[in-house]
């Protein structure tokens, strides 16, 4: 399963190819890609996905019988990175460098001394039409040199990195317009054509199995994005519509329209509902017996520093599926939606273990508590635990990609009826 899981990394350098191959995987599998732009034939037993923006999107599969909800994962196919600003070579007469600018909030120093590639989408003019085509260099071509300890003796006593300083990569060549035309070389068109492009650095290593953990680039959130979709295409039918969402910009707060907190859910679901004929309120009445799954990687205990940890809900690599609480709601797990989930784990031979940050520490937020404000359902939010969060290569349990992928199958299989408000039972 984690050889798997290495290819499909490698695969989604940047959330464009996230989307991308997600969407090839489902094609595959006889799924149907449906426009937002174009009107919706669906009909019962029927199989479809949609993407907005080329970086998030969202599948589903219609039961043949009466629809009794939707059963939904959301994960991310966005990771933190360097983006590359339009104006992209710095020359200097020496070196070529590259203007970068940071996305999300990543460590800084594991992006040092580090062979690094480059990958995104770029906009291309022909005739009238412009069209974005997605570009991935594959080879290492950049690194970030870090200053050597004899010019920074005190390097080991903490360093600020000032991105607009320290954190500018060496272009491979210091020829000037070598980068432009390496983009333009790897997206197949001339550099006229290219208009615009969103790029980014990425780390081009493939993950790596280290005894009973992974390391691999990307784990948050790719981890869960392969997992999800592997469940969803792998369940058999229940009488929900099983839904598994895969989100750009969680890095970045959500707040852009194809992110978590955007209409890209809402609309799909409205939609969906509609061409099978239902009104507003047949798509509430669903609503409120439906289920989401917010899937995205947990802090596991550090071997160095377990005093980071809370000593009570400490988790552990291949100690499976991790729920993760937080009072003031950043996650959205509670009483009913953990439990829901707990007894679907169960039901898969599952392990699940509790997560909640020390009381003195703030956490992160994620993609549950974001998505809820525009469909707003029972939800959990789930990961699987892993260390050196927001690293380029981060580290995960060998076991866990394979649990989630059972405990999410199980999830897909499952469908649910809220009797009255308090009172669920499994269908
Ligand atoms: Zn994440």
């Amino acid at each position: 399963m984690n050889r798997k899981l290495f290819d499909y990394i490698a695969a989604c350098p940047t959330a464009f190819h996230t989307c991308a191959h997600s969407a090839d995987m489902l094609r595959a599998a006889g799924y149907t890609e449906l426009c937002e732009a174009q009107r919706w034939e669906i009909v019962p037993g029927g199989k479809y996905f949609v993407t907005r923006n080329g970086s998030s999107l969202i599948a589903f599969r219609v039961p043949t019988g009466e629809i009794a909800g939707f059963m939904m994962t959301a994960a991310h196919g966005d990771s933190p990175s360097f983006k590359i600003k339009e104006n992209a070579e710095l020359s200097d007469g020496n070196y070529l460098r590259l203007s970068v600018e940071k996305y999300g909030g990543m460590l800084c120093a594991p992006w040092l001394d580090r062979p690094l590639s480059v990958a995104g989408r770029v906009l291309v003019s022909k005739g009238d039409t412009l069209s974005v085509k997605l570009v991935d260099l594959q080879e290492p071509c950049a690194i970030i040199p870090n200053v050597a300890i004899h010019m920074n003796r005190n390097a080991n006593d903490g360093t600020k990195y000032n991105a607009a300083v320290d954190m500018l990569p060496v272009w491979m060549s210091s020829e000037k317009g070598s980068f432009r035309a390496a983009v333009a070389k790897a997206a197949g068109v001339s550099e006229d054509a290219i208009v615009t492009g969103d790029l980014f650095l990425y780390d081009p290593q493939k993950g790596v199995t280290l005894g009973e953990y992974i390391s691999a680039p990307r784990l948050d959130d790719l981890q869960c994005a392969f997992s999800s979709l592997t469940a969803f295409l792998a369940a058999g039918e229940s009488r929900a519509v099983p839904v598994c969402c895969i989100f750009d910009n969680e890095e970045v707060g959500s707040e852009t329209k194809q992110g978590a907190a955007s209409t890209f859910l809402y609309d799909t679901l409205t939609r969906l509902c509609a061409a099978l004929g239902m009104d507003g309120s047949e798509y509430r009445r669903l609503v409120a017996g439906s289920f989401l799954v917010s899937c995205d990687n947990a802090h596991a205990v550090h071997p160095n520093h377990g005093e980071f940890a809370d000593r009570n809900h400490t988790a552990r690599m291949n100690g499976g599926v991790v729920i993760k609480y937080n009072a003031n709601q950043r996650y959205t797990s509670d009483a009913v939606s953990a439990g829901i989930f707990r007894r679907i784990c169960e039901s898969a031979g599952v392990p699940v273990q509790y997560y909640a940050n020390r009381a003195d520490m703030p956490g992160g937020s994620t993609l549950g508590n974001i998505s809820n404000t525009q469909v707003s359902l029972n939800a959990v939010d789930i990961g699987l635990a892993q260390l050196a969060m927001h690293s380029p290569f981060e580290t995960a349990g060998a076991a866990d990609t394979a649990s989630l992928v059972k405990a999410l199958t199980a999830f897909f299989e499952h469908s649910l009826v809220a009797e009255r408000d308090g009172v669920y039972r499994f269908l």
